[in-house]
């Protein structure tokens, strides 16, 4: 008879709290007082570009490529999201100026899709534009589900200019396989990742099982047609499938696709990676408004959530 653990149990409720005091405003100015002192730093760059460009090239110096996240979402000022894209415009030059091996990858809402879907697509093609003159690319996570379309469509619509340009599928959502059919014969770039957000079950699978088959399915079809794949995961025994396919079909460990993982998550395995010959990126975020991002992390593992309150208590 199979049976649950109590940590199964305790997951979904445990990772819907964490998700919920996400938005809290009161946890948010509680953590955002004390967070970066206390364990906030293991997940985050830091809060400046500079503080972000002294790790990005200690990362480098560790064989790993670098995508850069600067931290911001759901931004409702004009002028905010056009300061961010500049933001990313500034860093793409300054990895061309030093030699930094990193790209960008942001947030749409970031340069203002809750403002204005044109205003968000000007933007990314502004630093489309910017990744291109140094040869660069760029990549546009994926957020919420009730974001997917817009961003699908802005994906679209760039790829019509620009071959530099990517976005991510989330193996979580039900729709994943359709649209990565409908993206196919465009060879796309996608960054395939399992899903960060709370999602109903009528849109997204909740078995974790089930998502990391449809990640596979995704994984392999995408690796079978023409295009980019960023494999990006954490979970070992889904890497060593992937490597087990790529070594079958005789897809060379470089070229054609990557592995990507979050900075501060499961490092040796993707230091074994770089050993073995295999591209890596791992993403590396800074700047202020980091919480959400670090409830997101917390919320994924909430053995974190432990680590995190160590730092606290040991810092009495
Ligand atoms: C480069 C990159 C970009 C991403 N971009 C997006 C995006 O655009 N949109 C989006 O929705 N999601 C994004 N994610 C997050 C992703 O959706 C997952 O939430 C996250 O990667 C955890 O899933 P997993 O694939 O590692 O597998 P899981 O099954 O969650 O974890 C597998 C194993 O990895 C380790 N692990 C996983 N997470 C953690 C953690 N937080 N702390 C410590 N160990 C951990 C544990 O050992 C765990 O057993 C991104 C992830 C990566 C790596």
């Amino acid at each position: 008879m199979p049976t649950l653990s109590l940590d199964a149990l305790l997951e979904r409720p445990l990772r819907a709290a964490i998700l919920a005091a996400a938005d809290n405003v009161a946890v948010q100015r509680a953590v955002n007082r004390y967070g970066m002192q206390l364990g906030a730093r293991r997940f985050v760059a830091g809060e400046t570009a500079d503080e972000f460009l002294r790790v990005a090239r200690a990362v480098n110096a560790r064989g790993f490529a670098v995508a850069c996240g600067i931290l911001g979402e759901g931004v409702h000022e004009r002028a905010e999201a056009t300061a961010a894209a500049g933001e990313y415009c500034s860093l793409l030059r300054a990895f061309a100026a030093e030699g930094i091996d990193a790209n960008v990858a942001f947030k749409l809402t970031h340069v203002g899709l809750d403002v204005d879907p044109e205003l968000a697509y000007d933007n990314a093609a502004r630093i489309a534009q910017t990744a291109r003159e140094s040869g660069n690319t760029m990549r546009m996570d994926m957020e919420q589900s009730r974001y997917v379309d817009a961003t699908l469509r802005i994906h679209r619509r760039l790829r019509e200019r620009f071959d530099n340009v990517g976005c991510v599928l989330q193996s979580y959502l039900r729709r994943s396989f359709d649209d990565l059919r409908a993206a196919l014969p465009t060879a796309p770039n996608i960054r395939f990742v399992k899903g960060a957000y709370l999602e109903p079950p009528t849109i997204a699978f909740e078995k974790k099982r089930d998502v990391d088959e449809n990640y596979l399915r995704l994984v392999f079809a995408a690796l079978e047609g023409e295009g980019y794949t960023a494999v990006a995961t954490h979970d070992a025994q889904i890497i060593a499938r992937v490597e087990r396919f790529v070594a079958e079909r005789g897809i060379p460990k470089r070229g054609r696709f990557e592995f990507q993982m979050l900075y501060g998550i499961s490092e040796p395995l993707a230091a074994s990676l770089v050993a073995r010959g295999y591209r890596v990126r791992l993403a590396v975020p800074f700047g202020d408004y980091w919480f959400p991002y670090l409830m997101r992390r917390l919320a994924e593992r909430p053995a974190n959530l432990a680590f995190f309150l160590r730092g606290a208590l040991t810092r009495g």
